[in-house]
């Protein structure tokens, strides 16, 4: 069959590479300029940052399976051991990162898919039991797609495309709401001196890391990442009415002077709450899957979990 996948972040990648190895034909469209969505590594000459997520962990076997082949190829690598913030329980557990930036592990997954980036998907609608994908200039035809936008936009899509959604799925799926981030990409003159690369703090600034520490970088660099409480009160301001706040906490962690910054704003960064069901189908006769890390438990996991899990539901329509 042929399959449509929006969005190359993790859980689009890795329900494409799922169904390409069952024998199904994958497109892979995404709006952005390169692939990996929040896995995101921005390159400005030698100076690189990790700018969405920062590292992730592992807890299922299917993903410990699949992390171990990256690790074993040389794409991911254990940064450090750390303690969960939010399951404490779980004791001490390696955090890994791609040492080369988040970016390079996706550029791999996306490698041998038919993946174009800078095509954003207008419309989605359905026809004669499949998909038709408007890309502005241009439409597609495929047996069903895969839509895995933060679930806001993924709504808004399908609203705008006249998609008929049952009165309790738009009303669960719109109880679902993403925290925003603010983010400074920040240049050193000089080591950052954290231990072991990264501090986590409470006020505006939730987390400063050393991406030369990592690896990403060679330059000295770090991504400095507000709490989601700040960004949320700050979000729709210019850069000026937060960005100083966050460099003067941050640089008080700090080895060095910071000589250079580069804000961004992240709307969707994670989501607040999950719901816990792997991916989901619209509707039993409309061929369109939505899926994303909110479907999953959250973060770089479970977007990986739920692409597998759209990968299952789209091909067992087959
Ligand atoms: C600042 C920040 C810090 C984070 N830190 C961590 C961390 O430390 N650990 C961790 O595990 N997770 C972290 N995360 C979360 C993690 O990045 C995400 O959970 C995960 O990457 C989500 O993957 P996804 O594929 O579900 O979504 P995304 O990566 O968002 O992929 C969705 C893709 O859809 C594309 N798209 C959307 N609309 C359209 C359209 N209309 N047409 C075409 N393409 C479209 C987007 O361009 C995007 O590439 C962080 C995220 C942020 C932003």
């Amino acid at each position: 069959m042929t399959v449509i996948v929006l969005g190359s972040g993790m859980s689009g990648l890795t329900a494409a590479g799922e169904l390409t190895r069952l024998g199904h034909e994958v497109v892979v469209l995404d709006k952005g300029r390169s692939p990996g969505g929040r896995m995101a590594t921005r390159a400005v000459g030698d100076r690189r940052f990790d700018h969405g997520a920062q590292h992730f962990s592992v807890r299922s076997e299917a993903f410990r399976d699949r992390v171990a082949t990256w690790a074993d190829e040389g794409w991911v690598s254990v940064w450090y051991q750390g303690q969960s913030v939010t399951q404490p329980d779980r004791g001490v557990e390696p955090r890994y990162v791609a040492p080369t930036g988040m970016s390079s592990l996706m550029a791999h997954l996306a490698d041998g898919l038919d993946v174009r980036q800078s095509t954003t998907v207008r419309a989605v609608t359905t026809e004669a039991g499949g998909v038709t994908v408007d890309i502005g200039d241009a439409t597609l035809t495929a047996d069903a797609v895969i839509v895995t936008a933060p679930i806001p936009q993924s709504i808004a899509l399908l609203s705008r495309s006249g998609v008929a959604m049952s009165d309790d799925d738009r009303a669960t799926l719109g109880q679902i709401r993403y925290e925003p981030s603010l983010t400074v990409m920040a240049t050193l003159d000089g080591p950052a001196g954290l231990a072991d690369g990264h501090r986590a703090l409470g006020g505006p600034v939730a987390w400063i890391a050393d991406n030369r520490h990592k690896g990403v970088s060679t330059e000295s660099t770090v991504t400095i990442q507000s709490s989601a409480d700040y960004a949320t009160r700050h979000f729709d301001s210019p850069p000026d009415a937060w960005s100083p706040e966050l460099i003067e906490t941050a640089q008080r962690h700090l080895a060095s002077p910071i000589i250079d910054t580069i804000p961004h704003r992240w709307r969707y960064a994670q989501p607040a709450q999950v719901l816990d069901i792997g991916a989901v189908q619209i509707d039993a006769d409309a061929p369109i899957v939505l899926a994303g890390e909110a479907f999953a438990g959250a973060k770089v996991e479970g977007a990986f979990l739920s692409g597998l899990a759209a990968a299952e539901i789209v091909a067992s329509g087959t």
